[in-house]
């Protein structure tokens, strides 16, 4: 007689996952109040400090206005993938643009950054490359070097000349460096002018994912790239991300034509999924406009990080070395984060407890995220209570 098959048991692996303070629950958010950083969690209303809206255009009315107007043409669905007969005007629209906005010669739009990395690596990387990445890259970019096949290196946070001994050192095969732009659990900068003349004399092709630079940091928003004047030649593909900054959802991969074309031919993830519905590649294209057009937002939220920075370092709050809107608090153990976030919402204000494997171990945190959507005073009520919560300092 057959021997039965082992059943896959989950409740245990669940029980381990609770016991070890890292079961993750949703909470749902009940209510956005319209154009503010207001929420109502739990039956509480509170302000919002862990949304990626930055610039406050996920409910912008011109945005709003955009995606009912294109739904209303379009329908709510791509109704297939790009290359059957899903892609369309707004879509074609939207690339066009984004090949400008990010001064490259094509774009491409794909349905979400994670598929976005995971089509850009694969097809990039064949089973003899070696790809090389920063150790704190978001799962995405790590998730399209596993499922590419060829070779993985992990070079430590932000360590151009730790990389470019790594890339030295391999065999023969391309070279493919992986980098998040912006931190994203973090908040700091890659070295990116650095990183850059390292692939450049070691020969390797380096693609940045700026999901959380983009129309937040640079002298007109257009990411880290602008802020260290970095051009298509040192940085050939450019990742970024709709559901951050512009408020909206999607992502997309600029570089230069071959590049682009590549993506058509061989991104698994563009080619063989729904595209993007049409009214969210409008709302799109209007959340770029907003955002170039009312630069106020950008600067508001980064004077309201330097704010909440000032304060909190005046009350003793420990604060890592981040100029973005993305504020982490270290608190080392799972539990503390979770009690410290628990504490803050009963306060009125939410800020969702990061912990691993979203962070290493022992580097669980509250993750500040800072709008323009928030206001002076919310900025400085969260500090009077991570003050009274006693962080630790
Ligand atoms: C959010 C994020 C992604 C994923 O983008 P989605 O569109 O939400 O799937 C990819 N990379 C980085 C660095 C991100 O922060």
């Amino acid at each position: 007689m057959a021997v039965p098959a082992a059943p896959i048991s989950l409740a245990p692996a669940l029980a381990e996952i609770e016991a070890r303070g890292l079961r993750r629950r949703r909470r749902t958010v009940q209510r956005r109040i319209p154009e503010s950083a207001e929420i109502e969690v739990d039956g509480r209303r509170c302000v919002d400090f862990c949304s990626n809206d930055y610039l406050g255009l996920a409910a912008h009315p011109q945005v709003v206005e955009a995606f009912i107007g294109a739904a209303r043409i379009h329908g709510v669905g791509a109704r297939a993938s790009h290359l059957i007969s899903g892609h369309q005007p707004e879509h074609e629209a939207l690339e066009q643009e984004l090949a400008a906005y990010t001064a490259r010669e094509r774009a491409i739009v794909f349905s979400t950054g994670y598929m976005a990395n995971l089509g850009l690596v694969r097809a990039l990387a064949g089973r003899e490359a070696s790809v090389f990445g920063d150790s704190l890259n978001h799962a995405s970019l790590i998730d399209g070097g596993r499922l590419s096949g060829a070779a993985l290196y992990r070079y430590p946070h932000a360590d151009a000349a730790a990389l470019e001994l790594q890339l030295a050192a391999r065999g023969s095969g391309a070279a493919i460096v992986l980098t998040d732009g912006v931190f994203s659990m973090d908040g700091d900068l890659a070295p990116l002018p650095a990183i850059a003349a390292a692939c450049a004399r070691q020969g390797a092709f380096l693609a940045v994912d700026d999901a959380h630079g983009l129309g937040v940091l640079g002298r007109t928003g257009r990411g880290l790239l602008e802020h260290f004047q970095l051009d298509a030649t040192e940085v050939p593909a450019l990742v970024g991300t709709f559901g951050k900054a512009f408020g909206s959802f999607g992502a997309f991969v600029a570089g230069g034509e071959d590049l682009i074309d590549t993506l058509v031919q061989r991104a698994r993830t563009y080619i063989y999924t729904t595209a993007l519905p049409p009214a969210v590649a409008a709302a799109i294209r209007a959340a770029l406009k907003v955002s170039i057009a009312e630069s106020w937002r950008r600067e508001r939220a980064l004077a309201l990080t330097r704010r909440f920075r000032a304060l909190a370092l005046a009350a003793g709050i420990p604060l890592a070395a981040s100029e973005t809107p993305i504020q982490p608090i270290l608190l080392g153990a799972a539990d503390d984060a979770v009690q410290a976030s628990n504490a803050l919402l009963e306060r009125g204000f939410y800020a969702a407890a990061i912990r691993p494997p979203t962070v290493p171990v022992g580097a669980s945190r509250l993750r500040i995220t800072l709008s323009a959507a928030h206001r002076d005073a919310d900025i400085e009520a969260l500090v009077a209570a991570l003050a009274e919560i006693q962080v630790p300092g």
